[in-house]
């Protein structure tokens, strides 16, 4: 190989040219950030669309928390395994957090209003329908969307 500083032929392979001592070889290249291998990538895009579906189905009680604690779940092990991982797995993360959160409050809310109805708060429960059990559950969960909206 030639030297592009001087002409000087220098053996192959040197990295300084041995006549003017330029640097004649590329260097070797830094060292680049570990690359997320591409089965991980197409998992941060699973991560995500578990995060989605978690918060679709998060308003149905017990199956909403059970999808949200699977996809929160999954959502950690991989971004503890790949922590230089951004974007769509931590999008994911926050969305199955938010629905483990909603899901939780959503089954507690339909618990004390089946709680109330079967312990008969609205009256004999041995005098009443089921429908009219089923109506004061309705008439409670449309009193506590009242308050919590502020129009009480
Ligand atoms: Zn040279």
């Amino acid at each position: 190989m030639t030297c592009p500083h001087c002409g000087a032929s220098a053996p192959e392979g040197a990295i300084y040219c041995p006549v003017c001592g330029a640097v004649i070889a590329a260097l070797p290249p830094a060292p680049a950030r570990p690359a997320i291998p591409p089965e991980a990538e197409s998992r941060a895009g699973g991560i995500l669309a578990r995060g989605i579906v978690s918060l679709v189905f998060c308003e149905i009680p017990i199956l909403g928390i059970i999808l949200a604690a699977i996809a929160n779940g999954k959502a950690s092990r991989f971004l503890r395994a790949w922590p230089g991982v951004g974007g769509r797995a931590r999008v994911g993360a926050i969305l199955s957090k938010v629905a483990l959160i909603v899901s939780i409050a959503v089954t507690s809310l339909y618990g004390l209003i089946f709680l109330l109805g079967f312990l008969g708060i609205y009256g004999d429960p041995h005098s009443k329908t089921v429908p009219e059990t089923t109506g004061a559950g309705v008439a409670l969960s449309a009193a506590i969307r009242a308050v919590l909206s502020g129009s009480v």
